[in-house]
C-alpha cells in the first residue's frame, strides 16, 4: 500500500535505526509493521500534541501508551524532574522520594498495604508471580489469552499487544519448561477457570489478569468476572493478581480497583505512576509482601529501583491527578467515543467502540467482543486505512487494531475539534478499504 504523504526525515532516521537496531525500534509495535508506512520519529511533545522530525504536529491519542495522562511536558512534572535532577540522578541508597511515592500508592489503593518499586511493568509482573510462587510453594500460573503482562517468559503465551499485532502465537526463546507451568485460558470464562483448578489441585500459585484488558483492544471484564476469579482463588489457596500497569491511576484515582472494588492479593502498576519515566511497582497484602527480601526469602532487587528522578516525576503526576482531572479525562474520552462512533456509522462501517472507564478502542466488527478470539475476528484492514487517514490529517493513533487509545487532561476543545475534523475522511477510508 502506498501512502500519499511523506516523512523524509523520519524515513532517514528509520533507515539509520534499522542498521543498528533490530527492526529499527526498541519496542516492536512502534515499527508500524501492522499498518505499514514509516514510523514517525517524535522530537517533542506539548500538552495533547506531538511534533515529529519532519516538523508535523499530531494530536496524540497514544500518550506514550498510557503514561502521559496530564499531556506532554506538564510544567509541574517538568519542574519536579528538574529539581530532582539538580540534586543528582541515582544514589543506590534509600531516598525520601521513593517513600513518598509508596505512601501515595498505599493511600490511594486500599488493598495495597506494602509496595515495592521497580523500573518497568514487566519487572512488576515477573516479581509478583515469583512472590506468589514463593508464598504458596506452588508452580502453576493461570493467565488469559489476549492479556499482556510484559515480556515475562512465563507470561508470553497467547499474550496480546505486540504479539496480537503481529499474529505471533508464542515466541521462540521461551523454553517448554518455563511455559509448561503457564495455563492459558479464554478471557471472561469462569467455567474454564473452575475447570483449571479442578484439573490442577493444589498446584496453581496464582491467577494473573489485566484488571480490565487493554492489550487485545479494550475488552472489559464481564459483570462478576473479577469477583469470580477472586472467589475461586480464595477457595483454592491461590493468589489473585490484578495487573493494573495500564489501568492503574488511569481508570480512576484508584485505578480499576476504584471501579469494581474487587480486592486483589497482589497488584502491579507502571505507566502513569512514573510520569513518563521508568517507574513501576507491585504490592498488596502485607503478609504476602513480607515474604520479599530482605524481610523474607523471595529475592527481588534493582539497581535503579526507586530512582529519584523517576519517583519525583511519578509523585508530581499522581499529586495532580485529583477528582477534577479524572472527570476531565472521562469527559474527553466520552466525547471522542461518540464522535468516532458517529463518523463510522455515517459511512456504514461495522464497528464497536469498546470502553472501560476512559480507556477505549474501536473494533471493526459489530459482533460483541468478549475475548481474544472475538477481537481477532475484526476487519483489521479497515483499521489500517482508518489509521493512515488519521495520521495524514495529523492525528496519531496507536499503530495497531489491538491497542487502547489514551487521552489526557490536556486534550482540550481545540484538540477534540482537530480529531473531529479528521474523522469523516478516515471513516470513508475505512468504508472503502478492501482486504
Ligand atoms: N502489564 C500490562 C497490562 C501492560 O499493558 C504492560 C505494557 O504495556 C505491561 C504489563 C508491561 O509493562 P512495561 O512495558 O513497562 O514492561
Amino acid at each position: 500500500m502506498a501512502y500519499s504523504y511523506e516523512a523524509p526525515v523520519s524515513q532517514s532516521l528509520f533507515d539509520r535505526a534499522s542498521v543498528v537496531t533490530p527492526g529499527g525500534v526498541n519496542s516492536p509495535v512502534r515499527a508500524f509493521r501492522a499498518v505499514g508506512g514509516t514510523p514517525r520519529f517524535m522530537v517533542s511533545g506539548t500538552g495533547p500534541y506531538l511534533t515529529d522530525a519532519d516538523g508535523r504536529e499530531y494530536v496524540d491519542l497514544v500518550c506514550s501508551w498510557g503514561p502521559m495522562i496530564l499531556g506532554h511536558s506538564h510544567p509541574e512534572v517538568i519542574a519536579a524532574v528538574q529539581e530532582a535532577v539538580s540534586r543528582g540522578t541515582s544514589f543506590g541508597t534509600p531516598g525520601e522520594g521513593e517513600v513518598a511515592l509508596a505512601e501515595e500508592i498505599v493511600a490511594r489503593i486500599e488493598p495495597v498495604e506494602q509496595v515495592r518499586l521497580v523500573s518497568s511493568g514487566t519487572e512488576a509482573t515477573m516479581s509478583a508471580i515469583r512472590l506468589a510462587r514463593g508464598f504458596t510453594g506452588r508452580a502453576k500460573v493461570v493467565k488469559f489469552a489476549g492479556c499482556y503482562h510484559g515480556h515475562v517468559d512465563a507470561l508470553l503465551a497467547a499474550a496480546g499487544s505486540g504479539l496480537a499485532t503481529f499474529g505471533l502465537p508464542d515466541t521462540p526463546g521461551v523454553t517448554g519448561a518455563t511455559a509448561g507451568d503457564t495455563v492459558v485460558l479464554p478471557y471472561n470464562d469462569l467455567d474454564a477457570v473452575r475447570a483449571a483448578f479442578a484439573a490442577h489441585p493444589g498446584e496453581i500459585a496464582c491467577v494473573i489478569t489485566e484488571a480490565s484488558p487493554g492489550n487485545m483492544g479494550v475488552v472489559p471484564p464481564a459483570d462478576g468476572f473479577n469477583a469470580g476469579l477472586k472467589e475461586l482463588c480464595a477457595a483454592n489457596g491461590a493468589l489473585y493478581i490484578s495487573d493494573e500497569v495500564m489501568t492503574g491511576f488511569r481508570t480512576s484515582k484508584a485505578g480499576w480497583y476504584g471501579v469494581d472494588g474487587v480486592r486483589p492479593d497482589l497488584m502491579t502498576f507502571g505507566k502513569v505512576m512514573g510520569g513518563g519515566f521508568p517507574a513501576a511497582a507491585f504490592g498488596g497484602r502485607g503478609d504476602v509482601m513480607a515474604h520479599l527480601a530482605p524481610a523474607g526469602p523471595v529475592y527481588q532487587a534493582g539497581t535503579l529501583s526507586g530512582n529519584p528522578v523517576a519517583t519525583a516525576a511519578g509523585l508530581a503526576q499522581l499529586r495532580l491527578l485529583d477528582d477534577a482531572a479524572y472527570a476531565k479525562i472521562d469527559a474527553v474520552s466520552a466525547a471522542l467515543r461518540s464522535l468516532v462512533g458517529d463518523a463510522l456509522t455515517k459511512e456504514g462501517v461495522a464497528h464497536t467502540v469498546s470502553a472501560a472507564s476512559n480507556m477505549f478502542s474501536v473494533f471493526f466488527t459489530d459482533e460483541p467482543v468478549r475475548d481474544y478470539d472475538d477481537a481477532k475476528k475484526q476487519d483489521v484492514f479497515r483499521f489500517t486505512a482508518f489509521f493512515h487517514a488519521m495520521l495524514e490529517q495529523g492525528v496519531y493513533l496507536p499503530p495497531s487494531a489491538f491497542e487502547s487509545w489514551f487521552v489526557s487532561t490536556a486534550h482540550d476543545e481545540r484538540a477534540v475539534e482537530r480529531i473531529a475534523a479528521a474523522l469523516p475522511a478516515a471513516a470513508r477510508a475505512a468504508a472503502e478499504a478492501t482486504a
